[in-house]
């Protein structure tokens, strides 16, 4: 064949650029269902079903648009494994007839990247890596912003973004609204009253390709944690299409306002649950953001909500996104804190048993949707691991096999950058560390929990609240420099002796799990 076409698993785009000049009479293109991809961190079985399923839906409609695939799928059978990597099968299709080239878009991962140059360059194939127009903006793009600037903050890039593209701004070239930032009106919680009926997000019965890939995954990978019953995300475009609809309809004119808000026992609140459909690029950046802003044209959402929804789609997004490809592959093993290699997260993290009720309940969540919302994310588990000095690898790791919505290029900036500060700084200015009482402030979990957020001592003492004293004495001169943490630090001054003792060797014995929480 003249191009062998490479489709990766979150490139399910029928305008990628990868296809723009494909031509069926003689081009293939080539899909495969990554045993490595499942297996190099122990994944979610939520998660895996959450990438095949999709694969296999755009195959079918590949297919009847008459594409020529050649796809591979994982057999059910665990003994009779195809045991082939993802190059492995590569190196196969080649013998089997050399394509002129291999033409793919860039990958959302660094290793899958290098794997396919050297893949590639191996057996002699010239290989064409196209620009991923999916994105606002390019890595080039965004490496012209980054330079010279010492610190990478997102509000210079996220309001060059919205100039640049022309999102919500007017003929004067001033924000709509008349500020860049709502964030203050965006902080309540449910306090008063809880969060009374939220609209959830449709629902999408597994058809059949679904339910054969479920069955896979039950059989192949039974020893994954998670779990599968409650499997209801978009594997098609059309779904993706509804469920942003009915976002947009029905939970965007409050998403500003609880935007950071948490509840117990509640599952979306006012989140789009859009990330693993906008990842696997069953949706486009560039129509989400549209339809939101129609939303406020249209006087269904009031501007913090649509603001605050567009500054996460055209903001953090793309912003991780640039973060990630101009720091690889050095950031990934960016350690700030010096966290020990061994200190993995804890055993409550693959299996939700803790009595820790924010946690337990989060767990909840990623158990059974493989998701948390971002409070949840940063505030309840990150913050957990932060604490506990768990290393940031290891917690990106973790992160990587239990979500829908995780590809290493917007996992790593999140996990081991803004949420566990490996990166000493550069996303975000201070570490997200708080005690028990800021999770206290921003849900109900605390009412109904064995541990007190109050106390850092003693038997019901919070182990958030706890840790959080313990992070501060282990990094107070790490942090003496930061303008930023000079309130924490100075609270931490007014402890005495005797209480940061006793913190310390509470924190320890949590460390060590001799003291389980
Ligand atoms: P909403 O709250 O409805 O937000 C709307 C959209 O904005 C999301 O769908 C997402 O596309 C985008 N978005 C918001 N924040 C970010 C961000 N920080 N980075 C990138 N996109 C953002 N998001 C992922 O898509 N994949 C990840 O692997 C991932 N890892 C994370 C790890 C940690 C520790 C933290 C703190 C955040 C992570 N995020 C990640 C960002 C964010 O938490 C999720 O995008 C969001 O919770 C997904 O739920 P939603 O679609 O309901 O989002
Ligand atoms: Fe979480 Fe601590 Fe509150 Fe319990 S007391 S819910 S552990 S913050």
């Amino acid at each position: 064949s003249r191009n062998l076409v490479l489709v990766l698993g979150d490139q399910l785009n029928h305008d990628s650029a990868a296809l723009q000049d494909f031509d069926a009479s003689v081009d293939r293109i080539w899909m495969a269902e990554n045993q490595e991809e499942a297996s190099h961190v122990w994944c979610h079985k939520y998660r895996l079903v959450s990438f095949f399923a999709p694969m296999r839906h755009f195959r079918e409609e590949l297919r009847a648009n008459g594409f020529q695939v050649d796809y591979h799928e994982l057999p059910s059978d665990g003994r009779k494994a195809r045991k082939s990597s993802f190059s492995r099968l590569l190196r196969e299709t080649f013998s089997q007839g050399e394509p002129q080239k291999v033409v793919v878009v860039h990958p959302g991962d660094d290793r899958v990247l290098r794997s396919l140059q050297q893949t590639t360059a191996d057996c002699g194939v010239p290989m064409e890596v196209r620009e991923d127009e999916h994105f606002y903006c390019s890595i080039d793009r965004f490496r012209e912003w980054a330079a010279d600037r010492k610190s990478m903050v997102l509000e210079s890039f996220y309001r060059t973004m919205r100039k640049e593209h022309d999102v919500l701004i007017d003929s004067e070239g001033e924000p709509i609204g008349g500020s860049w930032n709502f964030d203050k009106e965006n902080r309540s919680s449910f306090k008063r009253g809880g969060p009374g009926e939220i609209p959830e997000p449709p629902r999408f019965a597994p058809d059949a390709i679904t339910r054969d890939v479920m069955e896979m995954v039950s059989s192949r990978f039974s020893d994954h944690p998670g779990e599968l019953d409650d499997f209801d995300l978009p594997v098609t475009r059309d779904q993706a299409v509804e469920s942003l609809e009915d976002f947009v309809r029905h939970r965007l004119p409050d998403f500003g306002t609880y935007q950071d808000a948490m509840w117990g026992d509640q599952r979306f609140l006012y989140h789009s649950r859009l990330s693993h459909a906008i990842n696997l690029h069953l949706l486009s950046p560039r129509e989400v953001v549209e339809a939101a802003v129609g939303a406020f044209q249209d006087d269904i959402a009031p501007i913090n909500a649509v603001e605050g929804f567009v500054r996460q789609i055209l903001g953090w997004r793309e912003y991780v996104r640039g973060v990630y490809w101009t720091q690889m592959p050095e950031y990934a093993e960016l350690n700030a804190l010096q966290c020990d290699p061994s200190q993995g997260v804890p055993d409550f993290f693959w299996d939700g048993q803790t009595e820790m009720a924010c946690v337990a309940d989060s767990m909840r969540l990623v158990m059974e949707t493989a998701y948390a919302h971002h409070i949840q994310r940063l505030m309840v588990l990150g913050l957990y691991a932060q604490l506990l000095g768990v290393h940031p690898r290891r917690f990106h790791e973790w992160h990587l096999a239990m979500y829908a919505d995780a590809i290493d290029w917007v996992s790593l900036p999140n996990a081991l950058g803004m949420s566990q500060y490996g990166d000493g700084g550069l996303m975000a200015t201070k570490p997200y560390c708080a005690s028990g009482a800021y999770i206290n402030r921003m849900s109900n979990h605390c009412r109904s929990c064995r541990y007190s957020p109050k106390e850092a001592v003693g038997e019901d003492a919070c182990p958030f609240t706890t840790l959080y004293w313990d992070f501060l004495q282990r990094h107070r001169s790490a942090f003496a420099q930061n303008p930023r943490m000079k309130m924490q630090l100075m609270n931490l001054d007014r402890k005495d002796a005797a209480f940061l003792s006793k913190v310390r060797e509470r924190a320890g014995a949590i460390q060590s799990g001799e003291l389980p929480v």
